[in-house]
């Protein structure tokens, strides 16, 4: 099916790039690298009248340190992360993840930007961003304003961005702990999107094997990514070796968000397995 008919713009810059949103309104939609945007354009689910192509702009493009932080620009692709030595000596978990993410031509196209702000529910990245406590930073006509990860995630396909702003970075805190972070994922066969997947971070204690910090977070489960609450209490403090880690991953329940559908015990059983990967994964990185 074709898509109907629409104008197109390709601004160079992120101020031009928002008069154009606040020209268009509602009418305008964004286009990264489509992935998400264009089959939902060709089913007629989404009909802008307006797109806005963020291509051209390269203040959206890049990795760089910036102190203690990780900066990912909104328009860096999955591939460019999967390959950056920078993403993979800071937080290896996302390269694990973009790694993971769809075929070679969706890692080459899709972007970090695009799929937070899509929100789908079984994508990989808003789980690992949940995991590693980072800033999505939002520009709009006001100037930039950073909203945490655990605040971004509002509904399904839903997400704090305001219609007239967009998603410029990414902010992700560098710990100089003895940090480690993993991603374990089992992917539905046909779209090989999360049927579940489990982000996990975690420092342990300087001198010993205590974790000091844990963060994780599950994708596939319910309309948003969750935090893994009762996990984290389970680990925090106490020494992470297999058993504890068998243990922890065992208060994996779903909560009452869990969307309630036939397979339900079988996504937590299968969660479960998950999360006990990716801490044991995310462990030894921390070793
Ligand atoms: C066959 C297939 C398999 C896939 N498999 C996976 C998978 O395994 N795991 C996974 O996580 N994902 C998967 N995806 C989705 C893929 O990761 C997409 O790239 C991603 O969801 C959207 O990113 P995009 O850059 O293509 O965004 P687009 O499709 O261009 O945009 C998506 C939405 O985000 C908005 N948007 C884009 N950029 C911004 C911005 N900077 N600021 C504000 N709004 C913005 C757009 O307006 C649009 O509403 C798959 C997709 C396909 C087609």
């Amino acid at each position: 099916m074709y898509p109907a008919s629409f104008d197109y713009s390709t601004p160079t810059t992120i101020d031009e790039a928002l008069r154009l949103l606040a020209e268009h309104g509602e009418n305008a939609k964004l286009l990264a690298g489509g992935h998400s945007l264009l089959p939902l354009m060709k089913l007629r689910f989404a009909q802008p009248t307006h797109v806005v192509d963020l291509r051209r702009i390269p203040s959206l493009r890049g990795i760089r340190r910036d102190g203690d932080t990780l900066v990912i620009g909104a328009m860096t692709t999955h591939a460019e992360l999967a390959a950056s030595a920078d993403v993979r000596d800071a937080a290896p978990i996302i390269a694990d993840a973009a790694s993971q993410i769809g075929d070679p031509q969706v890692r080459n196209r899709g972007t970090i930007g695009g799929s937070l702000a899509h929100a789908d529910p079984s994508a990989d990245l808003p789980a690992v961003i949940l995991a590693l406590g980072a800033t999505i930073v939002a520009a709009g006509p006001a100037g930039r304003r950073s909203i945490r990860a655990d605040e971004f995630f509002r509904e399904l396909f839903t997400t704090s961005l305001n219609a007239d702003e967009l998603l410029a970075e990414v902010r992700i805190p560098v710990s100089t702990a003895r940090s480690g972070s993993a991603y374990a994922k089992h992917a539905q066969p046909a779209s090989r999107f999360a049927y579940v997947g489990v982000a996990a971070a975690l420092d342990l204690e300087r001198m010993g094997e205590h974790v000091q910090r844990v963060r994780v977070a599950v994708t596939g489960f319910a309309n948003t990514p969750l935090r893994a609450i009762k996990v984290e209490e389970a680990l925090l403090g106490r020494v992470a070796d297999a058993d504890t880690i068998a243990v922890a991953s065992m208060e994996l329940d779903g909560g009452s968000e869990l969307n309630d559908d036939t397979e339900a015990a079988y996504k937590v059983q299968l969660a479960r397995v998950c999360v006990d990967i990716a801490l044991r994964r995310a462990t030894e990185r921390a070793r």
